[in-house]
């Protein structure tokens, strides 16, 4: 196996990487810092979870610790697409240049350009940026970016999905191609990533550590088939069905993190659970930066029990020991399940996933069992056996049905997955582990069993629901 001393690390960065009690490099780790440090261009397909963020921090610290920034200059740029995950990088380059004098300064929405300018101004080695924001520090004249040697792309596919690849071609133009060594990290290598990577990479090592979109084999999933006894309650019949599914999960949910697909049912859903009495927080790119890190703070020091967010919010976002996920919607983009769920189940530990599915999201719940390719077990709605005399109950109770999906119609054939094992459901009852051994739902089943043919309606990826000002106000 492949020892941190093996790598060619500045000694000092192996003494920060000790303290810091990682024993070996991480598959992507040991892949790429080599050729990283070779000065070559590195094309990593990674996700969150598998340490591809000290793959590009700690063989940058070693390749800058020579050498000083000069004013406005930076000699290095990491371009992320929240500002979460920007400050997760920074706090990274905190902890491995413990013992070398490296300047950094962080430019994420949300924050005084002041003060940002006067770190510019004196001149930084690393600069962490959202592309937004750093496009309006260039624009205002104060930053030239012709003498950064390293420039980093990270969660380019995210940054696809929010508009930012003009963006980042534009940044890319204002830097040396001639002088300048790029490490780019993507989940997935969608056609347009491909093209930027054609056109911006020179040569690139590439290194792949995961099958494109897997989901981890710890996190147990499962899906409820939910139908509301009214249209309009659907909401409310939701929430209660998610408090009951949190509350089947016992002592086991230590805590969680509850996705929406809208930012206005991230604060609802927030709310309503502390109206229930449960710890939660909202989280997501309307909320200001210094309410969105004090919640963060909460959640990881284990103060706060239920982070609800969009996913732009927490995309990325390292919280080592999230026992839950909870998808309160079906991602209309099959790739955010990987990500959603990739929150929970990290560094080895178990994880478990569970999502409501209402009729109208059979199609989307096709497409995410396509990508995964692996049927999600169904689980039971633990309404069914609820009393009815809950207190200060939200609606009336929601209407006990079943799936209306059928696994078995021949097109779910096509999209059945090869598969050696069936996988365990959540709730490890009798019933359900038959119901998991099912196909991958049909895509599209004409209208009938409440999947109806829809437009774009309700179905419009997040992404593409917000201007191009909010996903950048997201950023
Ligand atoms: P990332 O994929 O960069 O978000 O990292 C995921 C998690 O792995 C973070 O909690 C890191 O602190 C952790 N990590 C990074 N490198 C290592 C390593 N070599 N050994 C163990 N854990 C690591």
């Amino acid at each position: 196996m492949t020892k941190f001393t093996d790598l060619n690390l500045n000694p000092k960065v192996l003494k920060a990487i000790n303290e810091a009690g990682y024993e070996s490099p991480t598959p992507i780790q040991a892949d790429a810092i080599p050729p990283a440090l070779e000065g070559r261009d590195v094309l990593g397909i990674a996700q969150t979870g598998t340490g591809k963020t000290a793959g590009f921090v700690l063989p940058m610290i070693t390749l800058l610790a020579r050498g000083r920034a000069r004013a406005r200059m930076p000699r290095s740029l990491v371009l992320c697409p929240t500002r979460e995950l920007a400050a997760q990088v920074a706090e990274n380059f905190d902890t491995y240049t413990k013992y070398v004098n490296l300047t950094k300064a962080l430019l994420i929405g949300g924050v005084s350009f002041g003060e940002q300018d006067k770190l510019i101004d004196k001149g930084v080695d690393v600069l962490i940026a959202t592309p937004g924001r750093l496009l309006d520090h260039f624009e205002r004249g104060k930053l030239i970016l012709s003498d950064v040697k390293v420039m980093v792309v990270d969660e380019a596919d995210r940054m696809l999905d929010m508009g930012f690849i003009p963006d980042i071609e534009k940044i890319f133009g204002f830097t040396n191609p001639l002088t300048r060594q790029t490490l780019f990290f993507s989940a997935t290598m969608a056609p347009e990533i491909e093209r930027i990577t054609n056109t911006f990479l020179s040569n690139p090592f590439r290194v792949e550590v995961a099958r494109q979109a897997t989901t981890g084999e710890n996190i147990k999933q499962g899906v409820v088939m939910f139908t509301a006894s009214r249209k309009d309650r659907e909401g409310s019949e939701k929430r209660k069905l998610l408090r009951a599914l949190i509350d089947a999960e016992g002592e086991k949910c230590t805590n969680a993190i509850i996705f929406c697909n809208r930012k206005s049912d991230v604060d609802i859903v927030a709310k309503s659970l502390k109206k229930y009495g449960y710890d939660a927080a909202p989280i997501h790119g309307d909320l200001d930066q210094s309410q969105r890190t004090r919640t963060l703070d909460g959640f990881r020091a284990g103060d706060l029990r239920f982070l609800v967010a969009s996913d732009v919010a927490a995309r990325g976002l390292d919280i080592p020991a999230v026992s839950h996920v909870f998808n309160f919607d079906v991602p209309s983009h099959a790739e955010d399940y990987v990500h959603r769920i990739g929150r929970t189940g990290r560094a080895g530990r178990d994880g478990a996933a569970i999502m409501i599915c209402v009729p109208r999201d059979e199609k989307n719940l096709a497409d995410i069992e396509l990508l995964v390719q692996k049927p999600i077990p169904l689980i039971e709605n633990p309404l069914k056996t609820a009393t009815s005399d809950e207190p200060e109950a939200e609606v009336a109770p929601a209407e006990e049905k079943q799936p209306s999906r059928s696994r078995r119609s021949s097109t779910a054939k096509k999209a059945e997955p090869k598969r050696d094992a069936a996988p365990k459901p959540v709730a490890a009852e009798e019933e359900n582990s038959q119901k998991a051994n099912r196909k991958p739902s049909a895509r599209g089943k004409n209208g009938k069993n409440g999947g109806e043919v829809i437009g774009m309606g309700d179905h419009l990826p997040s992404f593409i629901a917000l201007s191009f000002e909010e996903r950048r106000a997201e950023s």
